[in-house]
């Protein structure tokens, strides 16, 4: 895919925003859309242009980026809601490839695939891992769902965005795989911020203590790059109030797929049922649109 290549980008949200601003710096023609004006004017001001709706964005795009909260936003986006709202399927120009990177149930992945290709339209499900700092520095992991012509077809706009990309099986199959890492970030982040709880009631440093378990066997992704604990690392959640990063709801979103995926299969998944339980009191305690990070002041009495 050449540079002339049009893509319209749905959805700039703490994700979405910095993968949009790559592919300008890669040198696409970029249309935008969000529901929110300010994330709309952060990128008018780099260079893409701003739509006034989504199908606006859409017109005469060659590829379609989605990414978006949830199965809903994106099922709505393009079908429609409740034969209300119209979605924006019928209106994306022929040929076009869709790439939808937002963390949504595999079945909603699978249905909207299904009405594109009804249409003759290509598209993957490609959801990301490697947080806000991944987005912005361009290192994102792509986890597609999808057939293999297409993935090709994505791979310059997805190297534009990211550093990693798998092919985890048919449509569906990347949402499937990244629910099953996102259940165990959700366990590492709440067990890594169990112990750094632990060792601060008990008088440690959290910053020394960090140093020590990162050089030994409970060393973990959360631990090293995300650390939970106010402080000890510069630049991420915790050190800025736990804002800017992947929220609370949305971690509590991806358990939940998690939850329904063991269900429909009779999985066990314990640990994964008792981080969502936790998440979820978190929530109702009213921390839904901090940080998933913030996991830690529900276990932590001194930080409440
Ligand atoms: P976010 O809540 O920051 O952003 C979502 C954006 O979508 C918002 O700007 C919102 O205004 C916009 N939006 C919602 N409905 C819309 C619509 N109909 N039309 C246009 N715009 C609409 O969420 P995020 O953190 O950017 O996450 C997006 C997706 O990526 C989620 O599925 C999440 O689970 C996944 N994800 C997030 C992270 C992270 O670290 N934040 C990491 C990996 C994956």
């Amino acid at each position: 895919m050449s540079n002339q290549t049009k893509i319209a980008f749905i959805g700039l949200g703490n994700m979405g925003a910095p993968m949009a601003l790559n592919l300008l710096k890669a040198g696409y023609s970029l249309t935008v859309f969000d529901l929110s004006p300010v994330s709309l004017k952060t990128l008018a001001d780099a260079g893409a242009l701003a739509a006034s709706n989504a199908r606006q964005a859409i017109e005469g795009a060659d590829v379609v980026i989605s990414m978006l909260p949830a199965s809903r936003h994106v099922e709505s986006l393009y079908l429609g809601k409740d034969n209300v709202e119209q979605g924006i399927l019928p209106y994306i120009a022929e040929g076009a490839l869709i790439i939808d990177c937002s963390t949504i149930a595999a079945q909603a992945a699978q249905k909207v695939a299904q009405a594109a290709s009804a249409r003759g339209l290509a598209m993957i499900d490609a959801p990301v891992s490697g947080g806000t700092a991944g987005a912005a520095a361009a290192t994102l992991t792509f986890i597609v769902g999808g057939d293999a012509t297409s993935l090709e077809r994505a791979r310059p706009v997805l190297s534009a965005m990211g550093k990693n990309i798998f092919h985890a099986g048919d449509n569906g199959a990347g949402q499937v795989a990244k629910i099953c890492n996102n259940m165990l970030l959700g366990i590492l982040m709440a067990g890594t911020a169990e112990a750094l709880a632990l060792g601060v009631a008990n008088g440690l440093d959290p910053k020394t203590l960090s140093d020590i378990m990162s050089k030994s066997s409970g060393r973990n992704w959360a631990l090293e790059l995300y650390n939970p604990y106010p402080g000890v690392m510069d630049n991420v959640p915790a050190s800025r109030g736990y804002t800017g990063g992947f929220g609370v709801d949305l971690m509590l979103k991806d358990l939940g797929l998690a939850t329904e995926a063991a269900l429909a299969t009779g999985s066990a998944t314990p640990l994964g049922e008792l981080v969502r339980n936790l998440y979820g009191m978190h929530s109702q305690n009213g921390a839904g649109a901090k940080d998933f990070s913030s996991i830690l002041e529900l276990l932590h009495a001194k930080e409440k």
